[in-house]
This record gives C-alpha cells, sequence and structure tokens, in this order.
C-alpha cells in the first residue's frame, strides 16, 4: 500500500477521529483513489490550440457514467465529479439484510447506458461483494461490457474480492486496503465500522 493510502486509511480506521476529520479524510482518500482510477482509462489523442501553438493532448476515449451505491458511495461522488466533470451519474440503492447479509433492491435511477460508456462504481466497503455484483449484473443487463466496468472502494474484505473477481473477472477494482476477513457480522475486520454511520453520523 502506499504511503498516502496508509495514512489516509489510519485515519479512517481509527475510532477516536471526529466525524469532520473522518469526512475530509474520506474526501483525501478519494483523490487519491480517482487518480488511480483514472490512469487505467482508455484515453485518445486531441488537437488544441494553446494561446501559442498547436499542440496535442489526451481526452477520455468514453463517455464516463459514475454509479455511487447508497448511502456511503455518495461520501465519493462529490470528489469524483470534480474529476470527471461531465459524467452522468446513475443511483442504485442496496440495503444489505444484517440477518442474511444478501443485498435488496430498493433504488435505481440509471442513464441510458450502451458498451461504449466507461462506468465506475462507487462504493468504499466491499464487504460481502452481494452489493457489488448485483449492482454489476445490473449494469450488464443494461448493456455495459464488464471490462468498462470500474470498481472503486477504500476497503475489501478478501471475500468479497474473490466473489466479485470470480463473477465479473475483467472487471478492474481500485481499491486502498485489503483486509483480514469478515466478522459474523459481515463487517470488514479491522476496517472502519459502519462507514456510513460514520460519515452520515448516524451511529
Ligand atoms: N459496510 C460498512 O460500512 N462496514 C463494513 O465493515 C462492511 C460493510
Amino acid at each position: 500500500m502506499k504511503t498516502a493510502k496508509k495514512i489516509l486509511m489510519t485515519q479512517l480506521r481509527d475510532k477516536t477521529t471526529s466525524r469532520t476529520t473522518f469526512r475530509n479524510t474520506t474526501q483525501q482518500l478519494t483523490q487519491v483513489l480517482a487518480h488511480e482510477a483514472m490512469e487505467h482509462l482508455q484515453t485518445k489523442t486531441k488537437n488544441i490550440e494553446t494561446p501559442l501553438a498547436q499542440t496535442t493532448g489526451q481526452i477520455y476515449t468514453d463517455d464516463i457514467v459514475l454509479v455511487p451505491i447508497l448511502r456511503s458511495g455518495i461520501a465519493m461522488l462529490h470528489t469524483f465529479l470534480q474529476y470527471f466533470q461531465n459524467a452522468a451519474v446513475g443511483i442504485v440503492g442496496l440495503k444489505r439484510d444484517e440477518k442474511t447479509a444478501q443485498a435488496h433492491w430498493y433504488y435505481e435511477n440509471l442513464p441510458p447506458i450502451t458498451n461504449n460508456h466507461q462506468i465506475l462504481i462507487l462504493d468504499p466497503m466491499l464487504a460481502t461483494g452481494g452489493t457489488a455484483i448485483e449492482t454489476l449484473k445490473k449494469l450488464k443487463g443494461r448493456g455495459a461490457q464488464e471490462e468498462k466496468i470500474m470498481l472503486v472502494t477504500m476497503v475489501c474484505a478478501p471475500e468479497g474480492l474473490d466473489a466479485v473477481k470470480k463473477t465479473f473477472p475483467k472487471t478492474k477494482i481500485i481499491t486502498a486496503t485489503i483486509d483480514e476477513k469478515l466478522n459474523a457480522d459481515k463487517f470488514i475486520v479491522p476496517g472502519l465500522g459502519d462507514f456510513g454511520d460514520r460519515y452520515f453520523g448516524t451511529e
């Protein structure tokens, strides 16, 4: 893990971190992850004129769609929109049943998607992988190409990572850390607790 990720993850993990710092650190770590995601996107050459000369630059080949998963994914949206300013945004809502850890749909509002779109799913915590897999299935069903979907997370459990990789081997996963395991309640250990509760102040 790179130093910036380690330092920021330490702040997020620490249970004494204040809500304000948790929010600011989330924004900083999301910037690091957005930079990493950008390195993996296809670009094409664009001819431009500076005030002094003609030159060439790079632009993304594909239109970008950001898909934050409610509710924690919203915490990453604003930062991603700063880097992908023209992106369409599709919102999906899946809630984990606390007893069965199964993901259930409760909201979906996606823009038109073609196989030329590059999709970035935003969800800070990849625990069992159930929510991510359901979202990937939905996006594929709408016409997205598996290899043009990227999953951007902060903390992964090995179980969730394996499950997503097994079901969608061509989807790239960007993360700050792969933790040890899931506990009996399907929380990531050591993890950082309930991301949404700490970010939104509902703990
Ligand atoms: N969601 C969280 O917020 N934390 C976990 O540890 C797992 C899922």
